[in-house]
């Protein structure tokens, strides 16, 4: 499979390629050239192994790996989840649903993108011989994600930037206590819009980018989206028959990629009524989906850290499918929104999602409700799905991290606290940390004096 960029420049480029520039030279995000229809056997059979299904999935786009070695990088990847179904769905009422994508080894659904790319790019330093420095901004979990893909792996350096004070004090621990020498966590003192607009600046600089051969683990890396398909196809066929008409996924979101991925299957075959954005109060997404208008506002600091995102970097992959896959007039669009800091979308029609909005009291009493009714504790990510669902609909809400990430707010909703035997580890071990002024010039030259 070929993947183009969103923008229209250059030519296409293989998986592997894709995978190891993440953003595109021109400044476009990358998609799959067309999306294959899924084979039917796979939506009428019940759940497959994780492991098939994603080979399955996955082989559709990476042709590039021969099928006994890219078996054996699925397999790495996701080998040691701590349940064996990898995303078990759980029922908590007769049409609802909870799929729990957090039982890999940072607990949150980042780890099925980034154990996969961690193991990929593994292979890529072995087999062009050339080692990689990656460098990503976090919300949170993606850096522990990544860090945990690439923790102690050879031939290449983590750079993640994190906002400082803005994320759970255990998913800070996630990321510093790793011991790991090949891992510079970056707190600075910004949101993290600010810590993805440098790195996004630094990645766009090509020269740079190429000579220090960067490597992109956010969301803009095509790989993870199309590894978070995975599991959409995979909730759906544990679904009871009856309840496999009217599916609604609801995703808690911020920078759009996740839930862009179910949207993605959804476009190769797998059926789907709507898909539900919830994001928190940082809501830039929801006043999208109800106008029309993309409108970045400041971020208000929320319950549910993770999700406290503006601009969100997918939303480019949704303009491209939007615009029937024109990329002259993404690119026009995404100049117009780099100049004027907003946009309106002409023809506005998005009837596949519509969206939800929590405030952090929304996000306790959901929290709360869903403890006293389902006996269930969700995190606060999560709770933000279940703000204001039909409930003569069938929904699956996508668990986005495990509770136990935060404590304190749980505490706060239902007087006590989750915990997870790794989190308790790390209580006990000593944080390292790097600060860097939250600039791209500050930044830049940090990652020339320490990289591989
Ligand atoms: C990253 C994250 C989200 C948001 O996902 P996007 O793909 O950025 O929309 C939601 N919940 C949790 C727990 C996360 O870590």
């Amino acid at each position: 499979m070929e993947f183009v960029s969103t923008r229209g420049g250059g030519t296409p480029v293989s998986f592997t390629e894709a995978l190891a520039r993440g953003l595109a030279p021109d400044g476009g995000l990358y998609v799959p050239r067309h999306l294959p229809l899924l084979s039917s056997a796979i939506l009428v059979e019940d759940a497959m192994p994780y492991a098939a299904l994603a080979w399955d999935f996955l082989s559709l786009f990476d042709t590039d790996h021969d099928s006994e070695h890219l078996v054996d990088i699925i397999d790495r990847s996701y080998g040691d989840f701590s349940d064996t179904m990898n995303a078990p769905l759980q029922q908590l009422a007769d049409n609802l649903f909870v799929l729990e994508l957090f039982h890999g080894p940072s607990l949150s659904f980042k780890d099925f993108g980034l154990q996969l790319i961690g193991n990929l790019f593994e292979e890529q330093i072995e087999r062009t011989g050339i080692p990689i420095n990656v460098l990503g901004a976090t919300s949170g979990d993606t850096g522990s994600a990544a860090i945990h893909g690439l923790a102690g792996k050879k031939g290449v350096n983590v750079f993640i930037l994190y906002p400082e004070g803005r994320i759970s004090e255990l998913q800070e621990r996630q990321m510093t206590c790793t011991g790991a020498e090949n891992i510079f966590p970056i707190p600075i003192k910004g949101t993290f819009d600010d810590g993805q607009a440098i790195v996004k600046e630094l990645m766009s600089d090509l020269e740079f980018k190429d000579k220090m051969r960067l490597s992109a683990i956010n969301s803009i890396n095509v790989v993870r989206v199309l590894a978070q398909c995975v599991y959409y196809i995979h909730a759906y066929t544990q679904l009871p028959p009856d309840n496999r008409d009217d599916v609604n996924f609801v995703v808690p979101t911020g920078n759009f990629g996740n839930i862009f991925a179910g949207w993605m299957v959804h476009q190769m075959g797998l059926p789907v009524d709507q898909f539900i954005v919830a994001t928190n109060q940082n809501d830039i997404l929801y006043r999208l989906f109800n106008s029309g208008e993309y409108h970045p506002d400041v971020v208000h600091p929320s319950h549910a850290p993770s999700m406290d995102i503006q601009v969100a970097s997918n939303f480019e992959r949704f303009l491209y499918y939007h615009n029937e896959k024109n990329a002259k007039s993404t690119l026009a669009l995404m100049e117009q929104f780099k100049k004027d800091g907003s946009i309106t979308i002409p023809n506005f029609n998005a009837s596949n999602f519509s969206a939800t909005r929590s405030t952090d009291e929304d996000i306790l009493a959901n929290i709360r409700r869903v403890k006293e009714d389902y006996d269930y504790v969700v995190d606060p990510h999560t709770a933000c799905g279940f703000q204001n669902l039909d409930p003569d609909r069938t929904h699956v809400v996508l668990a986005t991290a495990h509770p136990a990430k935060f404590p304190e707010i749980i505490k706060k909703a239902i007087g006590e606290a989750p915990t997870d035997p790794s989190l308790d580890a790390l209580k006990r071990t000593k944080m390292v940390t790097y600060p860097v002024e939250a600039s791209a010039a500050a930044v830049r030259k940090f990652i020339e004096e320490n990289c591989i």
